[in-house]
């Protein structure tokens, strides 16, 4: 079965052909970030405005790259939420439409599952269960996962993202919009023990993270950085860079591990943005290996928001018969605000 995907949720507009047999068949991205770097974030009216503009052309080109028409698409798969409620509703009603159109059943996908399964598109042989380790700009959760659909939350942020930490630091080092690449690649120059930031709750007996005091440690530091020496240099930039990264890559590792000896589990799966981060990922491989265990991440660039996630998740859904592709009703809403628990197997879901 032939599954076209979208995602809109943010400022990626992502359209992607799976097949629940062959997996990835093709997919294709346009980001945003140029338009809305200007700004210092995403500005959503233009993000909606953008991606009216570009789901048609991607679409075309995603089929031209598998070689592919559109009658032999069987089911069409979008974002539903969480996310902009604007930039939501140009890929439902893009999709319910190209649905209804062709008389296809739609399958609304939980952007979070879209991100907490795609590393299984790079190892299709990896077993449940699993713990994750879900990352991104929204979101810092571990979850344990016994299958799809089958998620528990062990812990989480108790107020800023990991991906936010990134792009608030990066921000107040002048370094611009989205952050989190620009300080991982600065960092790469500077000496990560100039500065000894704090590691939030890195000791707590829970798995639950907290970063915004780690911003406000920056942003103190870079304020008297500032006053004794003038503007920063690119060295104290890059060691700023160095040591905030370290900060976050320390607390993200150690949770990580505590939470494998608590369920027990031998396999760790990386997901979301953060994801793409090369210190976290060799800090990560480095301590699974001592461990006796596993760790997986998605391709890097399939890590931050994607069409790819979308389609193969709802390609799992199939696969698992989670679907009812009998309902072609296309009726729909989107939900900005959305717990993943609300999707888990036996929860009350509401319908979307
Ligand atoms: P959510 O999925 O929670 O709704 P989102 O879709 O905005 O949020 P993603 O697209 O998964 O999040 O990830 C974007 C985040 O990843 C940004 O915060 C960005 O700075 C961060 N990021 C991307 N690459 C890197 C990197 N190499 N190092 C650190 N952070 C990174
Ligand atoms: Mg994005
Ligand atoms: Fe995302």
């Amino acid at each position: 079965m032939i599954i076209i995907g979208f995602e809109s949720s943010c400022d990626e507009t992502g359209v992607a052909l799976v097949c629940t047999e062959r997996g990835l068949l093709a997919h294709s991205l346009h980001s945003q970030i140029a338009m809305h770097q200007q700004y210092g974030g995403v500005v959503p009216e233009l993000a909606s405005r953008d991606h009216i503009r570009r789901v048609l052309p991607l679409t075309r080109e995603v089929l031209g790259s598998a070689g592919m028409t559109l009658d032999q698409i069987d089911a069409v798969a979008y974002t539903a939420g969480p996310g902009l409620a604007g930039a939501l509703l140009v890929g439902a009603s893009f999709a319910q439409s190209f649905a209804w159109a062709r008389s296809l059943p739609a399958i609304p996908i939980h952007h979070l599952e879209g991100h907490l399964l795609s590393p299984l598109l790079a190892a299709p042989r990896l077993d449940f269960p699993f713990v994750a380790l879900l990352v991104s700009g929204g979101h810092t959760q571990i979850m344990r996962v016994d299958g799809v659909g089958r998620y528990e939350l062990l812990g989480e942020t108790l107020d800023d993202a990991a991906g936010e930490a990134f792009d608030k630091t990066a921000k107040l080092m002048g370094l611009g919009y989205p952050g989190g690449p620009a300080l991982s690649n600065l960092a790469q120059q500077g000496d990560a023990r100039a500065h000894d930031f704090p590691r939030p709750m890195i000791h707590s007996s829970n798995l639950d993270f907290s970063f915004s005091g780690l911003k406000t440690a920056v942003m103190t530091r870079v304020r008297a950085l500032e006053k004794a020496d003038g503007p920063l240099s690119a060295q104290q930039l890059a060691d700023l860079a160095a040591s905030t990264e370290s900060a976050i890559v320390d607390v993200l590792g150690a949770k990580s591990i505590k939470a494998m000896k608590q369920t027990g589990l031998k396999r760790l799966v990386v997901a979301g943005g953060v994801g793409a981060n090369r210190h976290l990922r060799t800090r990560l491989l480095q301590d699974m290996l001592k461990l006796g265990g596993q760790v997986f991440f998605p391709p890097l660039d399939l890590c931050t928001d994607n069409g790819a996630m979308i389609a193969f998740a709802a390609a799992m859904r199939v696969n698992a018969g989670l679907v009812d592709l009998s309902d072609t009703s296309h009726a729909f809403t989107v939900r900005p605000r959305w717990e993943l628990h609300d999707i888990c197997l036996g929860a009350d879901a509401a319908a979307v």
